[in-house]
């Protein structure tokens, strides 16, 4: 039975049967690591979200965070909440045991994050943001600064931000004005503002410890120029205990659409000019170091569109099983006919069709690109391990914008196969609706993830990085020409990743032309192709695996006709999983993948009317 939030059924096939982790537990780093023991994970996972978390979801979005003197109190549901989770071990299970972790596989731990989520993401963002800020001091933090805030950090005690943006910067970070002066005793003291802070100031926790970006008075101006200070809410004596408040407070708080339980806030940093920052790592190397925590969190942003989307998805399918309108279609004219579920409607099962096609695809690219990070870490080589982080740099991008912005339109849908009553507060798709929304927005929006995507990524390290998924792309559609059954299929997979890979060529000869505005105007559109390839190549990869695990379970029940399927898929359940992954990657194939050529060819026409339309025609 669907517990509502995840298919977990869907979860073990991903990780076991299409991508093979176990292969992982052979190595040295992950060796203590066996497939019960992440089933047992995954079990614990979904019991925490279902008992703890979920029921902070409705109630966190009615009372919200409220700001009163100075202080801001975050939903009362979720002490308890954020309590039980960092005693349950779930706070940073991928950080080393050294430091208070499990040593979890990220590939493992993505999957637990994706049920955790799907409950509430917004109370989740707390600690999650800790845990980025926290591993920032581990990685580049001097033993003091580790001995200082990175242990309490990791033990929930402490709380952690991501502080970049401004009120004039903020996807242009690099036009910062928070400023940082040079102390005699080698600390800065830090002046400005920082704006849209998540977890910036709540009661969770008795200190904060921000991460802030800022400019060293007479550094250059932009991106070169920024540096990053650890500046704790409350100043930390030499024995550990907590000091006087550092001069940051906070302005206020966000009213937002959604994610109500997540404080959103302002904060002001010396206003009297006393707050205390310390350098974090090498002086204008801010952007570099931030960067390891924002790759973290766009990871993290498009698995809150797979959340969102798996939740919405699986409630559409209870309602439609339940919800009685209409007769069906091939009862028309009988005026004996009885009403029917919805389900039984061919545009509801089209629409609910491609919600599972496309949380499946996402799922798959997801977790693969979590298990590119493990692979970089187990890797033998340098060599090996420039491949494995290079996918990932890649994949970070298209994780990021092409999860959330399906994530957005498959929470859309389920509330068409609501109807009015999803539109309503009464079902919870209306509030998965309003919070899945931030994650196009914030970790850089979806824009800017093209931007970088087209403008770095694709000449990263010569191109090799893209060349290796189209590599690895063209390598299993080779496979995949055995399977009989998906011959029709396998040749639309073909044809896109084809025109897409000539699309990536194409960008880079119009850019030697200095033609560089087609490819910027169609980034968006370029990074929707990449995701619908990338995750229809895992599609149709699952589609062959499914195909082989059902051809002995239909040969064992005479289940030669899809009607006879059909009938087994009702009483196995098996049966009834396999089948529906072989329905996805089809009806993806026909209905995306045989679109992407002419998308492709469209771009190549070199349209740059975006470009020419003048600013006042906008204006009528
Ligand atoms: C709920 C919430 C939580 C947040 N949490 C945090 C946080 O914890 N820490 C933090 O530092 N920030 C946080 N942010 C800020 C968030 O990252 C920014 O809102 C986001 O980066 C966009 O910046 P902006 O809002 O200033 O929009 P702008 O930068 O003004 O952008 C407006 C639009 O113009 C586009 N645009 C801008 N520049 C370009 C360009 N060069 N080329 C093409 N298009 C462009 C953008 O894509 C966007 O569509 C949060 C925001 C929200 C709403």
């Amino acid at each position: 039975m669907s517990n509502l939030l995840v298919n977990t059924r869907d979860q073990q096939f991903v990780l076991f049967e299409l991508l093979g982790i176990e292969k992982l537990f052979e190595s040295e780093r992950y060796r203590d690591y066996t497939k019960d023991d992440v089933l047992m994970v995954l079990n614990e996972a979904e019991k925490m979200a279902i008992n703890v978390i979920l029921p902070t979801l409705a109630e966190g979005d009615r009372e919200g965070c409220h700001f009163k003197d100075g202080k801001v109190n975050v939903p009362k549901c979720y002490h308890d909440a954020y309590k039980k989770y960092v005693e349950g071990g779930w706070l940073c299970p991928m950080q080393s045991p050294d430091v208070g972790g499990q040593g979890m596989p990220s590939s493992v731990s993505i999957a637990t994050s994706e049920l955790l989520g799907a409950a509430n993401f917004a109370v989740l963002m707390y600690p999650a943001l800790t845990v980025g800020a926290a591993h920032l001091i581990e990685v580049f933090g001097t033993e003091a600064q580790k001995n200082k805030y990175m242990y309490r950090m990791y033990s929930g005690e402490w709380a952690g931000t991501m502080c970049l943006t401004e009120p004039g910067a903020g996807s242009d970070v690099g036009a910062l004005k928070t400023t940082a002066k040079r102390l005699p005793d080698g600390t800065f003291s830090i002046t400005g503002t920082k704006c849209f802070i998540s977890a910036g100031d709540h009661d969770l926790t008795e200190n904060i410890v921000h991460p802030v970006l800022a400019r060293i008075e007479g550094d250059p101006p932009g991106t070169k120029g920024i540096s990053i200070f650890i500046v704790p809410k409350y100043r930390v004596n030499g024995d550990g205990t907590l000091g006087e408040i550092n001069d940051v407070h906070t302005g206020g708080i966000e009213h937002k659409m959604g994610i109500k339980g997540s404080t959103t806030a302002v904060l002001n940093f010396g206003d009297d000019g006393k707050c205390i920052g310390e350098l974090l790592g090498n002086e204008r190397e801010g952007m570099k170091i931030m960067f390891q925590m924002m790759n973290e969190a766009r990871l993290n942003t498009g698995m809150q569109g797979l959340q969102t989307a798996s939740a919405a998805f699986e409630h559409a399918v209870q309602y439609a099983r339940e919800r009685i309108q209409g007769n069906a279609i091939w009862e028309m004219g009988n005026p004996e006919a009885k009403p029917v579920t919805i389900v039984n409607h061919p545009d509801i099962r089209r629409k609910l069709i491609w919600m599972k096609a496309h949380i499946e695809g996402i799922r798959a690219m997801n977790y693969f690109a979590a298990l590119c990070e493990d692979r970089e870490k187990t890797a033998a080589t340098d060599e090996e391990k420039a491949h494995w982080e290079g996918y990932l740099d890649l994949l970070t991008h298209v994780c990021k914008a092409y999860s959330s912005d399906k994530g957005v339109q498959i929470c859309s849908m389920a509330m068409d196969v609501y109807g009015g009553y999803g539109y309503c507060s009464e079902y919870p798709i209306e509030q998965y609706m309003r919070d899945v929304k931030i994650a196009t927005i914030y970790e850089g929006t979806n824009g800017i993830q093209a931007l970088q995507l087209v403008g770095r990524q694709l000449n990263r390290r010569k191109g090799m990085n893209v060349m290796n998924l189209f590599g690895d792309i063209q390598k299993n559609i080779a496979k995949l020409k055995d399977n009989e059954g998906l011959s029709k299929y396998i040749p639309m997979l073909e044809d896109a990743a084809n025109a897409c890979l000539d699309l990536t060529m194409y960008f880079a000869e119009v850019g030697k032309m200095g033609e560089f505005l087609i490819p910027i105007v169609n980034a968006s559109p370029f990074l929707e192709i990449l995701g619908d390839v990338t995750i229809g190549h895992f599609l149709l990869q699952s589609a062959d695996i499914a195909s082989e695990k059902l051809a002995p379970l239909c040969a064992d029940k005479g289940a030669d006709t899809p009607e006879k399927l059909t009938q087994l898929a009702k009483e196995n359940a098996e049966a009834a999983f396999y089948s529906g992954k072989v329905a996805s990657a089809k009806f993806f194939a026909v209905n995306v993948l045989s679109g992407v050529k002419a998308r492709c060819e469209a771009i190549k026409m070199g349209d740059k009317s975006p470009l020419e339309i003048a600013e006042e025609a906008f204006a009528f």
